[in-house]
């Protein structure tokens, strides 16, 4: 195995710093600088680049996007266990990297790096799908970053790209793929992990589009896909009778049969229908 850089193995850093995985903080960590060095090189050419990347840990990603290029990488990490560990790769790689002792949930990133940004993580499960969501929501677009490759449950990864008329097809879905292209790029084994997760992991690429694909208020579209997918197997005309109080003329006017599930609506109806709803 090739070295990426000069800093020790991460078996020896792990050791050293006693950063026994922690379950509650989703610890599972990449030990393999090659695997972590070609994470890094999903999120595209990484030179000029500024990056985000959620829970470092002990720093196996974030020395892959050292590695591969990157500007400045801003690593938000809860575990203060770990910064030592991040701190001597911060000393290798001077102005390159910072480190913030913080939950992601509670930061702004904007506070500490310029837009536009790449995100790039092996996500916590724990709050790997929140993340998800408020990334894929901010109040104006195009968002401060201009792409998200990001490792989840491979089940998650899934709903992500998933088309209409699979089990896997929702809300994530929607949310991604309505101002995005969200394609899964990698799948790892749970023993490319320490410890070893119980399902596979799947990388997912997300890269913001300059406009949504279909016209839709972002508030409206929201609110009929989680009425839609709230009671999934329900016809529509059912399901998202909370929604508006003549729902089924608005279901016709969107060319949508009142009969359907959600499930089988594509993303270009479900915009249709946001639209029809907002007319009220
Ligand atoms: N990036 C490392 C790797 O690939 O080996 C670690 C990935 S591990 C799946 C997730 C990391 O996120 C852990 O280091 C954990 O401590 C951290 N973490 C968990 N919850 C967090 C949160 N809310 N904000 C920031 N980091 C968090």
């Amino acid at each position: 195995m090739s070295a990426i850089d000069k800093l020790p193995p991460l078996r020896e850093v792990i050791a050293e710093h006693g950063l026994s995985a922690k379950k509650q903080l989703g610890q599972n960590f990449l030990l393999d600088l090659n695997l972590t060095a070609k994470i890094a090189r999903a999120a595209g050419d990484l030179s000029g680049c500024d990056v985000l990347e959620v829970g470092p840990g002990p720093g196996g990603l974030t020395r892959g996007l050292l590695a591969e290029g990157a500007r400045h990488v801003l690593a938000v990490e809860k575990d203060a266990r770990c910064l030592p560990a991040l701190a001597e790769i911060a000393d290798a790689y001077p102005g390159r990297l910072t480190v913030l002792n913080a939950d992601a949930l509670e930061i702004d990133p904007l506070d500490h790096i310029p837009a536009p940004y790449k995100v790039v993580a092996n996500l916590p499960y724990n709050v790997g799908t929140e993340l998800l969501v408020r990334w894929l929501t901010p109040a104006a677009w195009p968002p401060a970053w201009e792409s998200l490759t990001l490792m989840f449950q491979k089940e998650v990864a899934e709903r992500i790209v998933a088309q209409p008329g699979s089990k896997a097809y929702g809300r994530l879905a929607i949310l991604a793929q309505w101002r995005c292209e969200a394609r899964i790029v990698m799948t790892l084994p749970p023993e490319a992990f320490t410890p070893p997760p119980k399902v596979h992991s799947s990388v997912v690429r997300i890269t913001a589009l300059p406009e949504p694909r279909f016209p839709a208020d972002a508030a409206t579209l929201s609110r009929v896909v989680a009425a839609g997918f709230n009671q999934r197997r329900k016809m529509l005309r059912a399901s998202l009778r909370g929604v508006a109080p003549n729902i089924e003329d608005k279901l016709a006017a969107a060319g949508i049969a009142p009969t359907a599930r959600a499930e089988e609506i594509s993303l270009e109806k479900f915009c249709a229908l946001a639209r029809e709803v907002a007319k009220d």
